[in-house]
């Protein structure tokens, strides 16, 4: 019998070490895989946060999760007319799976960057940018069930759910008193992961699929080739996701603002970029990802300055 994030963990671990699931081939499809001008609006907000910064002559490019490496590279190439921006910039990505790794090695290339496995890896001694796409909604969750005035936990066995009984679950202080039969989920890395964060001078942007308010439920899915499937079908094959609670995230920061990605990429000029370019090939794209009925509300960004 495994705890939740215990199962997850290995299973996210199998998963994203045995290779690249992006994509229409793969299990699912991400920002910054749908169209470019989601990695160039990034750069440019980047940009504005380094000016705000004064502009310094060396900081951290930071980024959680890279995937195939492709918001990075669409981030570079787009702010590649601001030659200061470039010569100052160290670029970092934290990546567990070592086929991702080569992977992003070849997207970058000939581009000069470092790998780590975790962020607790670079110093927070110099300013810096922290980029995270889809990275906290893979990381592994518990979940508490309230049944009859107790708590019980998720604890998985073969294929099986059991609901252990639990005295003192991690307290979630955004979240409005328990009734008869909510759920909830709680997550330390993500808790490790915004600690962290927050220790770093700069700014940071998280991006994801979740919800502007805490609230009870469960929102733990499989993925497995564009189809839902049951979190014990194909371990370490299928992608296990849960919606980040931005509220609750935010908590871990001093300054911040949540909105959807939708206003963030209107904000940072998406408009103008897409109208620049004037090509149709990147017309589905764009609306992919701005729709509200799409990308456009479903994800939210939590700007943060550090
Ligand atoms: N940001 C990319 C990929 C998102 S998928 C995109 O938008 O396309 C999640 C990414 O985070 C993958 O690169 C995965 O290997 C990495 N990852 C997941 N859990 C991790 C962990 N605990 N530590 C480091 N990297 C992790």
């Amino acid at each position: 019998m495994q705890r939740l994030d215990h199962f997850m963990a290995d299973a996210l671990g199998q998963y994203y070490g045995a290779g690249d699931p992006f994509g229409v081939t793969g299990d699912f499809i991400t920002a910054p895989e749908i169209s470019q001008l989601f990695g160039e609006i990034i750069g440019i907000w980047a940009v504005q946060k380094w000016m705000r910064m004064g502009s310094p002559a060396t900081f951290n490019l930071i980024e959680l999760g890279p995937g195939r490496g492709t918001l990075m590279a669409d981030l570079l190439r787009g702010t590649a007319h601001i030659p200061e921006f470039h010569a100052a910039m160290h670029v970092h990505l934290v990546e567990m799976s070592e086929s991702l790794k080569e992977r992003q090695q070849e997207t970058l290339s000939p581009c000069s960057v470092q790998w780590h496995n975790h962020l607790s890896a670079i110093p927070n001694d110099k300013p810096s940018i922290i980029i995270a796409n889809e990275f906290f909604d893979a990381l592994p969750v518990r979940q508490f069930k309230y049944k009859r005035g107790e708590w019980q936990e998720h604890y998985i066995a073969g294929v099986q759910t059991v609901w252990k009984d639990v005295e003192n679950p991690p307290l979630k202080a955004t979240l409005p008193p328990a009734c008869e039969g909510d759920m909830y989920e709680f997550s330390q890395e993500q808790k490790d992961y915004a600690e962290l964060i927050a220790r770093y001078n700069g700014a940071a942007l998280i991006i994801d699929y979740g919800y502007e308010r805490s609230a009870y439920g469960d929102t733990l899915q499989a993925l497995y080739k564009h189809q839902y499937c049951a979190i014990t079908d194909h371990v370490g094959e299928a992608d296990l996701t849960t919606h980040v609670d931005f509220e609750c995230l935010a908590t871990f920061f001093k300054h911040t603002s949540t909105k959807t990605q939708r206003q963030f990429l209107k904000e940072n000029g998406i408009d103008i970029r897409y109208q620049q370019l004037n090509n149709p090939n990147l017309d589905g794209g764009y609306l992919r990802l701005i729709a509200p009925d799409q990308m456009g509300d479903l994800f939210k960004v939590l700007e943060i300055n550090l």
